[in-house]
């Protein structure tokens, strides 16, 4: 679990280098890493697809099913992260103005323990 204490730039560079030894550059546009994204989305959703909660609760304990669930979370996060080197994004400065943002559109008076989106509140 140390592993989270890994910064956002050492994952970037050690996803750089796994990328250029093999020379993966060239087909790593953002369309191609946007779709890479989406793939692997929709890998890891069909682990929960037609299950319910307590069904995908299950899938969570199970030792195997967690780990591949976690492979999939992984791709979808090296795609990401790919993206994010490739085009020089920040994305800690990102997801923090996005949080800004998103704290305007739900603020906490009309926002807490709603599932309306912004614009039902
Ligand atoms: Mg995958």
């Amino acid at each position: 679990m140390d592993d989270d204490r890994t910064t956002i730039q050492e994952l970037k560079d050690e996803i750089k280098e796994f990328c250029d030894e093999r020379d993966w550059g060239k087909y790593h546009s953002a369309k191609e890493l946007s779709i890479g994204m989406i793939t692997e989305s929709a890998e890891l959703i069909d682990h929960f697809r037609f299950k319910s909660d307590n069904e995908a609760d299950e899938i969570l304990a199970d030792e195997k099913k967690r780990k591949e669930v976690n492979e999939e979370l992984s791709d979808v996060l090296y795609f990401v992260l790919r993206f994010a080197q490739k085009y020089k994004i920040d994305l800690a400065h990102e997801l923090r103005e996005k949080m800004k943002k998103n704290s305007q559109k739900y603020p906490l008076d009309k926002a807490k323990g709603s599932n309306k989106k912004y614009n039902e509140l």
